[in-house]
């Protein structure tokens, strides 16, 4: 069972009585990943404390944020507090056992719905848009004052998450977010090309050819497609450039499941989306991965075939139980 969520006030006082903080996000950081961290960054720079932020192997994508230059990938520091973002579960966030598990004190702001409040302190929009859009209740909770910069980090890791406002999550509160942040004078259109619009020239190469192997299944209902370690070496890939590809398939006519396989060292990386009815959630968390109805992953420790077989089993599965 998921734990409650903690008062506000709770909060607020564990953040008040520590001096060093540190923020962290999840691993393989996205866009609502680094977008929140840096927006908590600067809102604890605004409380006077003495904060890090940390997070490693993110996208050169998101480096136009405010803050992004102050990012750290180690720290020999101990800190009173640590704050973890945007992260569905403890194995998730980044580091854990060098820094979230030795802190004096834990909070936890996250949207996933399978969060179940691994920290001391806990803050779970569950299922909600994206951490920035939860931050931004947070903030406004703990009299953080949002200013422009502060707001162009929000709103990067909100149009992020909601891919554009195109995800079922989106509500009428992420509009009246973007409607506060555009008269604060956060360049909205701007951001959503940055974050979301631009693709690095390695990024459009691996789209190309993840576009060309582009599969369909089950009466076109599904969408399949793979990148490679070697495809990545072959048109000089870095972290990040991978991101986006799934959307291909997802914007073919009739396509209800995108699934997009990138590989790593460790294996496959799945991303599951789904454009309809479809828990995608439900597939990723049987290979022990989770995530959103409409936005999910894990990661499949086997050859490409035989991650490619299982998965479509379980997609099939998923089409035919949900029917
Ligand atoms: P993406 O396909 O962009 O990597 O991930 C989509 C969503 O699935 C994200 O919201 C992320 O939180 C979740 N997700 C991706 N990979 C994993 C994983 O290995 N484990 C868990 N629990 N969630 C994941
Ligand atoms: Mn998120």
């Amino acid at each position: 069972m998921p734990k409650k969520n903690d008062s506000f006030e709770d909060l607020k006082k564990v953040i008040e009585e520590s001096k060093s903080i540190l923020v962290l996000g999840h691993k393989s950081p996205d866009g609502d990943a680094v977008g929140s961290a840096l927006a908590m960054y600067l809102a604890l720079l605004q409380l006077s404390k003495e904060v890090d932020v940390m997070l490693i192997d993110y996208s050169e994508m998101f480096k136009f944020l405010p803050g992004a230059s102050k990012i750290k990938e180690t720290s020999n520091k101990e800190y009173d507090l640590v704050i973890a973002l945007d992260c569905a579960s403890l194995d998730r966030v980044e580091q854990s056992d060098d820094f979230f598990s030795k802190a004096k004190h834990t909070i936890n702001i996250d949207h996933h719905p399978t969060n179940e409040g691994f920290a001391e302190y806990n803050y779970v929009d569950r299922g909600g848009p994206a951490t920035c859009q939860a931050l931004y209740k947070f903030f406004l909770e703990e009299g953080i004052i949002i200013d422009k910069k502060i707001g162009e980090c929000l709103i990067a890791g909100i149009i992020t998450d909601t891919n554009g406002f195109r995800n079922n999550t989106t509500n009428s509160i992420t509009f009246d977010i973007a409607s506060h942040l555009y008269k604060l004078g956060v360049n909205i259109s701007k951001t959503y090309i940055n974050a979301l619009a631009t693709r690095t020239k390695s990024q459009f190469a691996l789209t190309n050819l993840a576009t060309s192997r582009l599969e369909f299944f089950y009466d076109d209902k599904v969408s399949f497609t793979y990148i490679t370690l070697k495809d990545e070496k072959k048109v000089n890939a870095k972290t990040g450039d991978h991101e986006g590809i799934v959307d291909v398939g997802r914007t073919v006519e009739g396509v209800d499941v995108s699934v997009f396989l990138h590989e790593d060292k460790d294996g496959f990386k799945v991303s599951l989306r789904s454009n309809t009815k479809y828990d995608v959630s439900k597939v990723a968390v049987k290979f022990g991965g989770g995530g959103h109805k409409q936005a999910a992953g894990c990661l499949i420790s086997k050859p490409l075939e035989e991650a490619k077989k299982i998965l479509l089993k379980e997609i099939k599965e998923l089409l035919w139980t949900e029917y």
